[in-house]
């Protein structure tokens, strides 16, 4: 039997990009189903899958996946700082977050990127009535890897001053003593003053996550001249931007930063550069 090569799918689909997320776990992530509604929404051929691939494992799935098809895979908990000790070109975010989160395949070449600073950023751009970083102070709650890449990018769009505190202050201070003078140390107990002037706060805690601890700040010394943010967007309504919101602050939710870090990935992968809306908000949430 002949077979019509063009028209036949099995085989094209074989040379169809392959792209992935690979965690471990993997099975809570929301990237398959973001990257699913671009593909399908602007008709292009590809799959995006979860790859749940276990720490022990990573670096040899890695090697193999550019012979298996794949052109380039988003990396989650656990594999974020050991992708980039792995990858062969690191981009300049990526190795001022020291994690990387996109990974592009150049033939056997792995590049590794940080596209968690461009997706925060790009969330307060298209969400916050007015986001002039310049001259101002950020408040940072947290230490952890997000809060590096909220530290970074802000740094980059020029903001004046960061604070930070952290429950465990050393990791706090070493932040600080990594990114420079003007990043500054509170202790979490002196949050009141550290929030005091501040025209950003940011949660990079875990803390108001389901399942976590709920943060509990004082909240009365939020101010309606404030932005708040949370990178926690589960819930995406959390305790601290309902408590911002009734003390008159704008308020923008984390889930944002989540859909605007896959756009650069995306448009490695399968060459397009996607829009983020409320129709991919809508489907992401599953409404
Ligand atoms: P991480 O590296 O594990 O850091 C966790 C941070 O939360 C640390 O500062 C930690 O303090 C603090 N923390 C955790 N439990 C605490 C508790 N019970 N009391 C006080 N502090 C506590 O995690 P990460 O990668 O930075 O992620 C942090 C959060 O951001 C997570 O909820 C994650 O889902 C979210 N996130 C969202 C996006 C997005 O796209 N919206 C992207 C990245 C991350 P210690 O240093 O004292 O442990």
């Amino acid at each position: 039997m002949k077979i019509d090569v063009e028209t036949n799918e099995t085989i094209k689909s074989r040379h169809a990009p392959l792209a992935g997320v690979i965690g471990w776990p993997v099975f809570h992530s929301l990237s398959p189903r973001l990257h699913g509604h671009w593909l399908r929404r602007y008709g292009l051929e590809g799959q995006y899958v979860a790859l749940p691939v276990a720490p022990e494992n990573f670096a040899e799935v890695l090697k193999n996946l550019p012979r298996c098809g794949f052109v380039g895979v988003n990396v989650t908990v656990p594999h974020k700082e050991t992708a980039l000790q792995i990858a062969d070109i690191v981009t300049d975010r990526a190795k001022a977050i020291g994690a990387a989160n996109t990974l592009v395949f150049d033939g056997d070449k792995i590049i590794a990127d940080n596209t968690d600073g461009y997706g925060f950023i790009e969330n307060l751009r298209q969400n916050a009535q007015s986001f002039v970083p310049e001259g101002k102070v950020l408040s940072l709650l947290g230490a952890g890897g997000a809060a590096r890449a909220v530290i970074s990018s802000f740094l980059d769009a020029g903001i004046a001053e960061i604070r930070i505190a952290n429950r465990t202050l050393t990791r706090a201070e070493a932040l600080a003593d990594e990114f420079g003078n003007k990043v500054a140390v509170y202790d979490w107990k002196n949050l009141a003053r550290m929030l005091k002037g501040s025209s950003f706060v940011v949660n990079s805690t875990s803390m108001g996550m389901l399942g976590q601890p709920e943060l509990a700040i004082p909240y009365d010394a939020l101010t309606p001249e404030m932005l708040v943010t949370d990178l926690v967007y589960n819930p995406l309504q959390t305790r601290l931007l309902a408590e911002a919101a009734a003390r008159g602050c704008e308020v923008v939710d984390g889930l944002g930063m989540l859909l605007h870090q896959a756009v650069p990935g995306f448009e490695a992968w399968f060459g397009y550069w996607p829009e983020v809306d409320e129709m991919l908000r809508a489907e992401v949430l599953g409404r």
